[in-house]
């Protein structure tokens, strides 16, 4: 039995950066497999012990995330079925995601009820399995603050939204339209019957895609092409790296407040139209937290310049485009919510300069909707109606800004 012992994280990336790149070279395709059996996350004394059983040792690392506290380990790479019949008793434990966070990395993330330090992390192999043992024990928020804003290393940070690649467009009309599919990777979404929010979402995006492309007025990009993790700040970047005149963020979560049924489109707002929208923007922010974004570089004073403006310039036009959604829908037979047009934070609507909105196409939480998501011949309705109002917004919203110009 040969015990691989780390001390810190940051030891461990220095040393994760070299195993990482043996392995590379060994085999591409490694994947190791969790074995739930030989897994848990208990109590132990006033910590936590997290025991993951893997089929072969992988490169992996952990870190600590703060706001809310988070501890993140990554693997290299790590096939996460059967992490929910894990046994987790642990109290400090408040909430579990695992799933693929870029390509070759798999993550697994725990959510923390308050400060806790890494006190050992190790990785023993034995017969070809591996087994993961990292034990947390309590700290001082100080402390655990200190760790959790050590940068991350080269190679790991998310791409800052600055460096977001520049997206090529598909189509030769004149109006630019973000398609963004909502969730992805470690991020699921909504879950229904085996379907999942991020999968139905891709599919309607590309569907939508094809389009507003064959109408011939559009040029359209999507935040994501596959089944992966963007995270909501990367994907607003992706919209103006693209030159969006329009984003619309596609969505189908489930929603257990009020009666969520019909396609609903929401607008952004500081103070939500109702508490199931406030609920639904919170838990947008909360998957891009469980996912591990770390948030705590984000600027609150500029923030503010910028909704300042979003408030007098854009967001009459995002009002405007809602209307026009809400109609063509409504004018296509297709049931809407009994409020089709609503309000909330949500993170994903905050550019300052581009004109957004989020349709929920509808609520996985209801059967029928669920039904309609899964019919090709109700989306394609659904996808006709919006390019209609894609296009009769943009006729108008050009026929407004040229009244308005000096
Ligand atoms: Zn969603």
């Amino acid at each position: 039995m040969r015990a691989l012992i780390f001390g810190l994280w940051a030891l461990m990336a220095s040393v994760l950066a070299a195993s990482a790149q043996d392995l590379s070279a060994q085999d591409l395709s490694a994947l190791a497999r969790l074995d739930p059996a030989r897994s848990a996350i208990s109590q132990s004394g006033q910590g936590v012990q997290i025991s993951l059983g893997l089929s072969q040792p992988v490169p992996w690392r952990v870190r600590l995330l703060d706001m809310p506290p988070r501890l993140v380990m990554d693997f290299r790479e790590v096939d996460w079925s059967g992490i929910n019949d894990l046994p987790q008793t642990a109290a400090a434990v408040k909430g579990l995601r695992a799933g693929v966070f870029r390509p070759g990395w798999s993550r697994l993330v725990l959510e923390l009820a308050g400060p806790f330090l890494v006190s050992s992390a190790e990785m023993t192999t034995d017969d070809g399995r591996a087994a993961v043992t990292v034990q947390l024990t309590p700290a001082t928020p100080e402390d655990f603050a200190q760790k959790a804003a050590l940068p991350e290393p080269a190679g790991w940070a998310m791409p800052k939204p600055a460096d977001v690649p520049k997206l090529q467009p598909q189509g030769t009309g004149p109006l630019v339209v973000v398609l963004d599919p909502g969730h992805g990777g470690i991020d699921p979404g909504a879950e229904s019957a085996g379907q999942t929010e991020a999968k139905l979402m891709l599919t309607f995006a590309r569907e939508l895609e094809e389009a507003l492309v064959r109408d011939g007025r559009f040029r359209v990009v999507l935040t994501r092409e596959g089944d992966v993790f963007v995270p909501l700040e990367t994907r607003t970047s992706l919209a103006r790296g693209a030159g969006a005149d329009v984003f619309l963020s596609l969505h189908a979560d489930a929603l257990a407040e009020g009666d969520a049924q019909g396609a609903t489109v929401y607008t952004l707002s500081e103070d939500a139209s109702d508490e199931a929208s406030a609920a639904l923007a919170e838990r947008h922010d909360r998957d891009d937290l469980l996912a591990g974004v770390d948030l705590s570089d984000q600027d609150d004073v500029v923030a503010e310049v910028l909704m300042d403006m979003a408030r007098t310039e854009t967001q009459p036009r995002a009002e405007r485009l809602a209307g026009a959604i809400v109609a063509a829908v409504k004018g296509a037979k297709i049931r809407m919510h009994r409020h089709p047009h609503q309000s909330g934070g949500f993170s994903v609507l905050k550019s300052p300069d581009i004109p957004s909105v989020l349709l929920e196409v509808g609520f996985l939480s209801s059967d029928r909707d669920f039904r309609r998501l899964a019919d090709p011949d109700w989306r394609a309705k659904l996808a006709g109606a919006l390019v209609q109002a894609l296009g009769s917004w943009a006729t108008e919203d050009a026929a407004l800004r040229a009244a308005a110009a000096p």
